[in-house]
């Protein structure tokens, strides 16, 4: 009996339009058929956060640097599908951001 309650339902007994379980995006690894990478350059980024806000992946990652200001700290390729946004939005001349062939 307890084992029957403890079983997965199938499509057909979902609920419809129920989230299952909210907050589990982070557990599966999307980016692996990116054909495109973002490329950040340290160097040329002003940390306008541009990127971060424009991310449909939140897969910019952002951390408070030694003056408590949140900076870019790099790109989680674990998550992010290569949709370019971050690249075409980032405001600076020389781009920090670039779109590069993804080398598998
Ligand atoms: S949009 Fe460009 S300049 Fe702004 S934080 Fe992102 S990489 Fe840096
Ligand atoms: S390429 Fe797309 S998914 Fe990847 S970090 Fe940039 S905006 Fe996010």
């Amino acid at each position: 009996m307890k084992k029957e309650e403890n079983r997965k339902l199938t499509v057909q007994e979902l609920p419809v339009g129920d989230i299952v379980e909210a907050g589990t995006a982070v557990n599966f690894h999307t980016g692996s058929w990116r054909s495109q990478r973002p490329v950040w350059d340290k160097d040329k980024c002003i940390h306008c956060l541009t990127c971060w806000i424009s991310c449909p992946d939140n897969s910019i990652k952002i951390a408070p640097d030694e003056k408590k200001t949140t900076v870019v700290r790099g790109i989680d390729y674990d998550h992010c599908k290569g949709c370019g946004i971050c690249a075409s939005e980032c405001p600076v001349k020389i781009r920090a951001i670039t779109m590069e062939q993804e080398r598998k």
